[in-house]
């Protein structure tokens, strides 16, 4: 029994200072090759350089020379689809042939963020915008009522034909007193929309079930978007096409041009700007190799190093909503207290909203540039939020954001980011010896483990054991198919050396 026991520490040792040697050569390589940053996007996926793809011209220039004969393969984070093989000349990226090369040099590229600021309009805009944001409704309206009536979706093209000839109708005429960008946008998504139902509908594309579109409604958040040729930068200003120049309140600096602006107002009435922006991964030391999350009610999660973090309190506001929203229930439909009332509701949902958003940042951003391997556990969350009692304290929990916003920061950041399956007995097992004592009432806090005698923390515990699937997740690539995710860079000299020897 001790001599297994022993042996088991010594393979978790064993994985573990691998995993840290894995993670150590690899933050090596990567700060390597960042000296040599390659910029290219990932040709399976929609770039602005589309119409430069053809073969052997320029894809995008702006990396220093790495040699003729300098062949990358460049994969996008995310992407599995085809790759393929370009050669940097003088500096420029060309497409050569399909990927069937030795070298595997890849890079993380094409991360787009959204960068989002406040503004508050004048009156005029405010109006403006307000007609602005009824045209875009009024257009998905009217195309999506048409879809309904044919019975399929159709075409972005036919769609935005029809919506220039109904500009030329008495009782559409008004749509020409806006900006066309913003109403092209608008269609532009609807078929998005429909294109992801039926994907879904298929199981073309994975994750949650997407519904069938719906009809926008006044109430709700309103927005339109402007891509280039709708909008400007200048100064410390941004002009809108049909709309006039407003300012933004800049709490921070834009990385670099946006491609595209969008303009919303929330249903607590105020109005934001939002861009989209290209966004270069950082390189952070990390100081832990891995850590394993416990997700939990009480406190919103215990890592395996031992920290808790707790989750700011709602109780006060959530009173305060219940109370308001009793009163919204006994006010006559469309009466103008009931607006107000419905104003105020909202904004007290929103502050929760905003309060719970900072939070998960910044506990997102801590978790993620502390440690090289992260990982959660896969709640099922639709189904427990079915549990009626807790199913309010679960939803206001926010793991689901938590976990995107995880994601996308393992990303920007060059981590290893895994979920562990749901059905994993995380709580049943001792951490230490992997002694399993079986279900344990929700009650039970603290485990004696009746086999090495160790004392837990059932949390804790649990959040190890997290970490240990996910170190084994790690070396699995079957169980976690994160080949084409993960980042393995040759050494540059290897590369240069490899090539050479291949060149014609
Ligand atoms: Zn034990």
């Amino acid at each position: 029994m001790l001599l297994a026991r022993l042996f088991l520490a010594r393979l978790l040792g064993v994985k573990i200072l691998f995993l840290y040697f894995v993670t150590q050569i690899k933050c090596i390589l990567r700060s390597e090759t960042r000296e040599h940053p390659v910029y290219a996007t990932c040709p399976s996926s929609p770039s602005p350089f589309s119409q430069k793809r053809e073969k052997g011209r320029p894809i995008q220039s702006p990396s220093p020379d790495l040699g003729e004969g300098f062949r990358v393969r460049v994969t996008q984070m995310g992407c599995s689809r085809k790759h393929y093989v370009f050669t940097c000349i003088n500096g420029r990226l060309f497409k050569t042939d399909q990927c069937t090369m030795r070298l595997q040099a890849n890079f993380n590229i094409g991360m787009k963020a959204r960068y989002q600021y406040r503004f508050y309009p004048t009156d005029q805009q405010r109006k403006s915008l307000a007609q602005l944001f009824g045209c875009v409704r009024v257009v998905w309206n009217d195309a999506l009522a048409l879809c309904k009536a044919f019975g399929k979706s159709i075409d972005f093209y036919k769609l935005s034909a029809m919506l220039t000839q109904s500009k030329k109708t008495d009782e559409r005429q008004w749509l020409k007193d806006v900006s066309s960008v913003p109403l092209q946008q608008s269609l532009r998504y609807l078929s998005v929309a429909y294109r992801n139902f039926f994907d879904s509908l298929k199981g073309k594309r994975k994750g949650q079930k997407v519904g069938y579109p719906k009809f926008k409604k006044k109430t709700n958040n309103q927005s339109a978007e402007f891509t280039k040729s709708a909008f400007s930068l200048f100064g410390d200003g941004v002009y809108l096409a049909k709309i006039g120049d407003i300012k933004p309140v800049w709490s921070r600096k834009l990385p670099s041009e946006p491609s595209s602006v969008t303009v919303i107002k929330d249903c607590a009435n105020r109005y934001f700007i939002s861009f989209v922006v290209d966004i270069e991964s950082e390189h952070i030391e990390p100081i832990n190799p891995s850590v394993g999350i416990d997700l939990g009610i009480k406190t919103f999660a215990v890592l395996s190093t031992g920290e808790k973090f707790k989750i700011p309190d709602y109780s006060k506001l959530d009173k305060k909503i219940r109370k308001l929203q009793r009163k919204l229930a006994r006010q006559a439909k469309g009466s103008h207290r009931r607006n107000t009332t419905r104003l105020r509701i909202a904004k007290k949902h929103k502050k929760i909203a905003d309060t719970r958003k900072d939070f998960l940042h910044k506990f997102s951003t801590v978790v993620i540039r502390k440690n090289q391997a992260i990982t959660l556990e896969d709640l099922y969350v639709s189904g427990m939020v079915k549990n009626r009692k807790l199913a309010r304290a679960i939803s206001q929990q926010g793991w689901r954001e938590f976990k995107t916003l995880c994601e996308a920061k393992a990303e920007k950041y060059g981590r290893n980011f895994s979920t562990v399956s749901r059905w994993e007995p995380t709580s049943q097992v001792c951490s230490d010896c992997g002694y399993k004592w079986g279900k344990l009432d929700l009650s039970v806090r603290t485990v004696n483990c009746l086999h090495c005698g160790a004392t837990h923390d059932r949390d804790e515990n649990a959040a190890k054991n997290i970490d240990i699937v996910g170190i084994g997740n790690c070396h699995d690539s079957k169980r976690t198919r994160r080949d084409g995710k993960t980042t393995s860079v040759a050494r540059l000299s290897d590369a240069l050396r490899i090539t050479v020897a291949s060149a014609r």
